[in-house]
Parts: C-alpha cells; sequence; structure tokens
C-alpha cells in the first residue's frame, strides 16, 4: 500500500517549455546578460498584459513589495495593515522601511484578510494596507478600494500568488492602486526569482527605476548622479526571458490549474477527509488562479500531527508544504508583542493547512492519487466516533 511505482509527487515544479529553453541560451550567448533588452521587452509585455500600466521589474518580490512602500511615502511613524497569513516578507518589508506592522485576522472561509477587522483597525497613523490574497484568491476587491479611498489610504496588493487571477472579470494588476507580483520558482508564472510593480503613472514608474539601481539618474561620458537612496535590485536578461516565455503561457497555466482543483473537489466529495472534517479551500472557479490547493486538516479527529500527516503522505509518493504558520508568532514579531491568542482564526488554519501538490505538469491521476492517499491516511488514523 505505501510502496507505489509512481515517481514521487512533488508539491509544486515548474514547466519550462524548449521554447523558453532555447531564449535563455540565446541571451546567454548574445553578449548581454544583465538587465538590458530583455527586460525591457518582459516589462513592455507585462505592461500589455495589465491594460498599459506602468510596470517595472526587480529581482525578488519581497523588493517589489518594499519599493512600492517607498514610492507610497510610508516610513517612520506610520502603520500599514496586513494579514499574518501570509509569507513572512510581507511584514518584514514593513519594518525594513521603517513603518509599524498592524496584522487583522483572516476571513476562515476565504482565508484572507477579514475586511471588516480591517476597518476597525484604521487609526490616524494608518498610511497603507497590504492585501494579500493567498492561493490566488482575492479578497472582495470592491469593498477594498471604497475603505481605501474613505479613509485616504495607499493600498500595496500583495498579488505575489495572484499572477492570472481577475475579479469580476478584470485581470488583478490591470486596476487598483500599487500591484506586486513575484516571479519566484514555484509562482504560477516564474522567472527563477523576481518580482513586478505595476503602478499608477510615470512618475511612479521612474521612482521604481531610480529605487532599483542606487538611485542612479544619469550615466554616461560627462558624469553620474543619483538623488534618491536607491538599492541593488535589478532583473537579470536571463531571468527576464524566463518570465517572458512563461508570461506567453498564462492563460493555459490558469486554465490548467483550475481544472486540476475541480478533479480536487470532485476527488474529495465523501471521501473520509471530508467526513471527518477536512477544511478544503472555496470553490472558485472564476477569479483565483488556484495558485495553491490547501485543505485544514481535523487535526482534533485525527492520531497524527501534521508533521506525522504529511510524513505518511511522503510515504506514499506525495509532497506537500505548509503555507504558512500565522506570522505574528515569529520570534520576530512575538518580540514585539505579538502572542497566541491574537488571531485565532489565522492561528488554528495556520496550525493545521497543508498544501497539496497542484502544478501544470500534473494529470488528473494524480490528483486521484493524493486524494485517495489522504484518504487513506485519515480511514487509517481518525479517531472512531
Ligand atoms: C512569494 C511571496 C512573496 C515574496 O516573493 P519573493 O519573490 O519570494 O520575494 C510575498 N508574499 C507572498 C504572499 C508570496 O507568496
Amino acid at each position: 500500500m505505501t510502496q507505489t511505482s509512481r515517481p514521487f509527487l512533488p508539491f509544486v515544479k515548474p514547466e519550462i517549455d524548449e521554447e523558453t529553453i532555447q531564449g535563455v541560451v540565446d541571451v546567454l550567448r548574445s553578449g548581454w546578460i544583465t538587465t538590458g533588452p530583455q527586460n525591457q521587452q518582459f516589462e513592455a509585455e507585462l505592461s500589455a498584459y495589465f491594460g498599459g500600466r506602468p510596470v517595472r521589474a526587480f529581482n525578488s518580490g519581497t523588493c517589489t513589495m518594499e519599493i512600492a512602500l517607498r514610492i507610497a511615502g510610508v516610513g517612520a511613524g506610520d502603520e500599514v495593515i496586513t494579514t499574518p497569513m501570509t509569507w513572512v516578507s510581507t511584514a518584514n518589508v514593513i519594518l525594513e522601511v521603517g513603518a509599524t506592522p498592524v496584522f487583522v485576522d483572516i476571513d476562515p472561509v476565504t482565508r484572507n484578510m477579514d475586511l471588516n477587522l480591517l476597518e476597525k483597525a484604521i487609526t490616524p497613523r494608518t498610511k497603507a494596507v497590504m492585501p494579500v490574497y493567498l492561493a490566488g484568491l482575492p479578497v472582495d476587491m470592491d469593498r477594498l478600494y471604497e475603505i481605501a479611498r474613505e479613509h485616504k489610504l495607499r493600498v500595496i496588493e500583495d498579488a505575489a500568488q495572484a499572477f492570472g487571477s481577475t475579479w469580476k472579470g478584470k485581470r488583478i494588476g490591470s486596476f487598483g492602486d500599487l500591484v506586486s507580483i513575484s516571479f519566484h520558482a514555484n509562482k504560477n508564472v516564474t522567472s527563477i526569482e523576481g518580482g513586478a510593480l505595476i503602478m499608477n503613472n510615470e512618475d511612479e514608474a521612474e521612482l521604481a527605476r531610480k529605487y532599483r539601481l542606487q538611485g542612479i539618474t544619469r550615466t554616461g561620458f560627462d558624469g553620474m548622479d543619483c538623488d534618491v537612496l536607491g538599492g541593488k535590485y535589478n532583473l537579470t536578461d536571463v531571468a527576464a526571458r524566463v518570465g517572458l516565455g512563461q508570461l506567453r503561457q498564462v492563460e493555459r497555466f490558469t486554465q490548467k490549474r483550475r481544472e486540476l482543483a475541480r478533479a480536487y473537489f470532485d476527488a474529495f466529495e465523501g471521501g473520509a477527509a471530508v467526513r471527518l472534517g477536512a477544511g478544503l479551500p472555496p470553490r472558485n472557479f472564476t477569479d483565483s488562479n488556484w495558485h495553491m490547493f490547501q485543505i485544514a486538516l481535523p487535526l482534533d479527529k485525527l492520531q497524527l500531527t501534521r508533521a506525522q500527516f504529511m510524513e505518511q503522505l511522503k510515504e506514499r509518493g506525495v509532497g506537500a508544504g505548509v503555507h504558512y504558520p500565522a506570522l505574528h508568532l515569529f520570534s520576530l514579531y512575538r518580540a514585539r508583542g505579538f502572542a497566541e491568542g491574537m488571531f485565532p482564526h489565522a492561528e488554528r488554519y495556520g496550525a493545521s493547512t497543508v498544501t497539496l501538490p497542484l502544478f501544470t505538469l500534473m494529470s488528473e491521476d494524480d490528483v486521484a492519487h493524493v486524494v485517495k492517499s489522504v484518504d487513506e491516511i485519515c480511514e487509517q488514523f481518525g479517531l472512531n466516533r
């Protein structure tokens, strides 16, 4: 039962086609391998994808968010409201610019920031809000921007996981304030490492360009100057070429992920996991890009810890991940006064969530194997009641 002839199924794996690989080889042979024509092309195609809004590319999603905060003028004395159910960098960049992260709990169904709590957390010092679209599911974007408008807040969307997601038919990133995307290797569209910021106007785009490379305004034979404190955040042309190859396939990627997510729901129906009370994600096939398929384990009805459950999956040839333990319980944030009990939904979800395999190279047969494995473990280790 535990020994199978299937190859091990990781929880994520990028799909890089031959055209992209050949394109990378061409860049490597071209004589220009760092930021140059490929980066420019990548930005142009991203901008076209997002309805013509200005876009600048960076070497990570993390620095993209940090630069967005700088463009929005967020700094010492400002509060930024975000969610504890996210990758650690969302809150770290708030600290990085000298501002104070303020967490609000998640909605237990969507697993995203609860917008009612967002509204209650706003103070005169609140400068910005950073929503996160966990697993690619957007928040209620109408409500988000209504709140932001009413309280004059900047919105820095951590859309790291939401490339290809939509809201009422409009692409995430094609509207709104400052929208940050990640192209990390595990994301739906990758440039190995990388990120992009979608902005409102050319002034912001120019500022982003300066922050990206040491604040340099002018280079050339007649001198050099910088007028803001920038960093070293530029994307290489090798990475940009990977991103271009991926971007051209995004619609197919999203379609395939939605089909696999549907297959998951069908396979889980009526099985042991669901009978024990495992929490499935919201069934959204219009807005979400299905960056991840996450279940909440019914740990109170299992004779296993989450780690043991994941070990059992591994023995059946199935990889899994945790996205994420609630961020406010990390040492860095505990040292700033956060503690257990402050955000109960995020804590409960963070302690029980498991990310199952979902990537474009998977088949529906793989999905069936994953769900069969989950159900088998639930049968074997479920408490009788
Ligand atoms: C991946 C991710 C980031 C950071 O992106 P990097 O490119 O790894 O720096 C930020 N927030 C969320 C929610 C992410 O998933």
